[in-house]
């Protein structure tokens, strides 16, 4: 089932969560161990990230080094199609711009459609993580809304091959937006323009980067609704579970702690501490979503899902 019908035959708020592909070598059980424990709370749909290459310098004997590409975290598609088939839950793969090109972009939806997911959440993704600005495939998309376009144009029978009417098929496009802005965005007011075009191009919903002052969500909505984007706009939410995240999470993902927050996160000497304040931030921020009538609350587990079950106890 699609998620924008799970989304508007609800009247309740959902829950659903997103989870990254094992590092390369390791068993999908560790991602059925991070599932089994979130299922009593019935997400209808789980979403699984995609990670594009990196480049590792190996020593060779004569003492020069090769720059090689790997992908640390594969699996993307397979762990759709496993989860599908153990739990009976759809699965939401991302889809990204970086390192595809165009036919590659098509020929991964086809693989999609014969395995029956019929969601893709559709990306750009991030500059590979020695580079600091993103560089497209030479015949891939520079930017999510080409990548959405593509994926309207197959739900139309259009395929890249010229003049070629050919089946339809018929994707579910999902697409990101930033309550905070997105951090190469001159401003709020572009980043909601071009927000607007991946909805005109065919995003059928949105999933927010995580934030933490719900204030900042409601302003989004609100903008977003005054520029006439109608979709629905799945608030994403992020327990913070260490101490590491109190300086990495604001750095990567370019986000605010409120002030309540980081004095809370200030006081905590070691990770236990932290990990319960990040608990009863996500209940306080998911109690008030779900009062808003948000149409899902979707969790951001990183694959480690006490913290959301914890949370999902108190909300769901
Ligand atoms: P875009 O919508 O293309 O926007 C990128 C920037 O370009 C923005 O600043 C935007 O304002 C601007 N822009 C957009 N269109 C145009 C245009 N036509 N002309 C000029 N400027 C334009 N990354 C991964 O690698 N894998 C994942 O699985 C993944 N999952 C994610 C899930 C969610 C819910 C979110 C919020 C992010 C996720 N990301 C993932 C990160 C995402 O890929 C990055 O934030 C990336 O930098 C931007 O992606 P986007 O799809 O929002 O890009």
């Amino acid at each position: 089932m699609k998620v924008i019908d799970h989304l508007t035959n609800s009247k309740d708020t959902l829950f659903s969560f997103e989870i990254l592909p094992p590092l390369k070598g390791k068993s999908i059980q560790s991602i059925f161990d991070g599932i089994d424990p979130l299922m009593e709370f019935n997400p209808k749909f789980i979403n699984v990230t995609y990670h594009r290459e990196e480049y590792i310098y190996i020593e060779r004997e004569n003492g020069l080094l090769e720059k090689i590409a790997i992908r640390k975290r594969p699996g993307t598609v397979g762990i759709c199609a496993a989860i599908m088939n153990k739990y009976n839950v759809d699965a939401v793969p991302h889809l990204i711009c970086g390192g595809f090109s165009k036919e590659e972009t098509e020929n991964a939806l086809i693989d999609l459609q014969f395995l029956g997911i019929d969601n893709v959440l559709a990306l750009r993704g991030d500059s590979i993580k020695t580079e600091s600005t993103f560089r497209p495939h030479k015949d891939g998309h520079a930017y999510a809304v080409d990548l959405i376009n593509q994926i309207s144009e197959m739900n139309s029978g259009n395929y890249i091959v010229d003049d070629v009417q050919l089946e339809q098929t018929d994707f579910c496009i999902g697409t990101a937006g930033y309550p905070e802005k997105h951090f190469e965005s001159m401003n709020m007011t572009t980043d909601l323009h071009y927000l607007k075009g991946k909805v005109d191009a065919g995003a059928e919903y949105i999933v927010t980067q995580m934030f933490f002052d719900n204030q900042k969500y409601f302003e989004f909505v609100k903008a977003c609704r005054e520029i006439g984007i109608t979709v629905p706009i799945i608030p994403g939410i992020k327990p913070i579970k260490n101490l590491n995240h109190i300086t990495f999470l604001p750095k990567f993902f370019k986000i605010d702690f409120p002030d309540d927050l980081s004095r809370a996160l200030l006081k905590c000497k070691d990770n236990k501490a932290v990990e319960q304040v990040g608990i009863e931030w996500g209940i306080k921020q998911s109690q008030e979503l779900k009062a808003a009538g948000v149409p899902c609350i979707h969790y951001y587990t990183m694959s480690n899902s006490t913290s959301v079950k914890s949370i999902a106890n108190e909300v769901f």
